[in-house]
């Protein structure tokens, strides 16, 4: 429906206070009551961030020539993913809009390659977990390439079935560390046994992990290896804009060696506006969301992220353990930021709305039905209380009728 743009210009403060209102009926995610789309980690980064990003909101990253200050702070950040990630010598990567980018770029690399290098022809496929993100699906829709979603064993990716799987014309296998669904990391170590037996890409999509991972296991944590120390390992995607606190429209894209990553690059001059050479599928490329990262992870650095993370185990813990109290079954062990249950006797989208009616703002799994949450470091402080209103959404959903099973659409 179209409308009409105003014929004049209206006053800043008159728009500022017009979009509060707009606002008026988002989710309260300062107050920590969403868990799902904003990584909150308290208001002195919120404020970094937001500093940061102006900074160098009109330049272009697509111009390294123009702004070697954002091609700088690029390769700050990606040199200290590579070190978080065990990235051997060599290695590269490259800052995108998001994950979905990443994991794009990273099939496309993945399929030129499968292409140039082992000469397949003829139809492509890759093989996924049934727990991989939909950003998989996505590229390969527009790149034409097939998808075997293989089923899960004991909700991990199931190795040896998608070996069974793969075949001459597979680019790539995934594997999630950790997986949306769940947030349990599949068991890399066997994918990359499989990879490195069979000369397959395998693909770490360590969107929502690759952040919090590193910390959590220097904080003691006892995380299993799943980035670049395991050989089979080709590609990793980590989203800076999730538990790397940094501001939206960030994502690391990681490749073992600069040969692979040559694969992603495009090149191209035979057209009238003159040779353009870019990395990721953007072309103009926010300065901000570059520099943003730069700024936030060298405020945390090693210190701040293991505090934060830290912050983000014990929600996950206080929350897992009342939850049990309370009959609830967690689905797996969760070692990181996501945690999914369920109760045995309660439908889980008749808790799930009851917590709307109370502010939380969260996700709400399918296979099996489960309420989901993706944990800030903020809701260390609103644990108790989410356990509370938890306590009491099981009350009434179990007192009131049974609600019928029916699709939820929260984005
Ligand atoms: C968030 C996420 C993605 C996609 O990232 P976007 O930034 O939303 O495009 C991919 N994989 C996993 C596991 C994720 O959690």
């Amino acid at each position: 429906m179209s409308k009409p743009l105003p014929e004049t210009g209206t006053d800043w403060n008159q728009l500022k206070a017009r979009m509060a209102d707009y606002a008026g009926g988002d989710v309260r995610w300062r107050d920590g009551k969403t868990a799902v789309y904003v990584f909150n980690a308290g208001p002195e980064v919120e404020r970094i961030q937001k500093e940061a990003y102006s900074l160098f909101m009109s330049e272009n990253g697509l111009g390294p020539a123009a702004f070697p200050s954002l091609k700088r702070m690029e390769e700050e950040v990606i040199g200290f993913g590579l070190g978080l990630l065990h990235g051997p010598d060599g290695a590269s990567g490259v800052m995108t809009s998001g994950g979905t980018d990443s994991i794009t770029m990273a099939i496309k690399a993945a399929r030129d390659y499968g292409r140039k290098v082992r000469g397949i022809t003829g139809p492509l496929n890759i093989v996924l977990p049934r727990s991989a993100h939909l950003a998989f699906d996505k590229a390969a829709a527009l790149m034409e390439i097939e998808v075997r979603r293989v089923p899960l064993r004991d909700m991990l990716a199931d190795a040896q079935a998608m070996g069974e799987v793969a075949d001459e014309a597979t680019i790539m296998i995934v594997g999630s560390a950790p997986n949306f669904p769940f947030g349990l990391i599949d068991p890399i170590g066997e994918l990359s046994a499989l990879a490195v037996d069979r000369d397959l890409w395998l693909h770490v999509d360590a969107c929502v992990g690759g952040y919090i991972a590193p910390f959590v296991r220097m904080n003691g944590g006892d995380v299993p290896p799943f980035d670049f120390e395991l050989a089979g390992v080709r590609s990793i995607s980590a989203d800076l804009h999730k538990y790397g606190y940094c501001a939206k429209g960030a994502s690391t894209l990681f490749f073992r060696s600069a040969d692979l990553m040559a694969h992603m690059i495009f090149d191209m001059r035979d057209w009238p506006g003159g040779r353009m050479v870019t990395p990721t599928l953007a072309g103009t490329r926010p300065g901000g969301a570059i520099s943003a990262a730069w700024a936030v992870m060298n405020h945390l650095g090693v210190a701040g992220y293991r505090e934060k993370q830290g912050q983000v185990t014990q929600a996950r813990e206080k929350i897992e353990a009342g939850a049990r109290a309370l009959g609830f079954e967690i689905l797996g062990k969760p070692q990181l930021g996501i945690v999914a249950f369920r109760h045995p006797d309660v439908a889980s989208l008749a808790v799930w709305s009851k917590l709307r009616e109370r502010g939380w703002f969260a996700s709400l799994t399918t296979e099996p039905q489960s309420l989901h949450l993706m944990l800030s470091p903020f809701h260390a402080q609103v644990a108790d209380q989410y356990l509370t209103d938890l306590a009491w959404a099981l009350g009434e959903a179990r007192s009131a009728a049974p609600v019928a099973t029916k699709e939820v659409r929260y984005s």
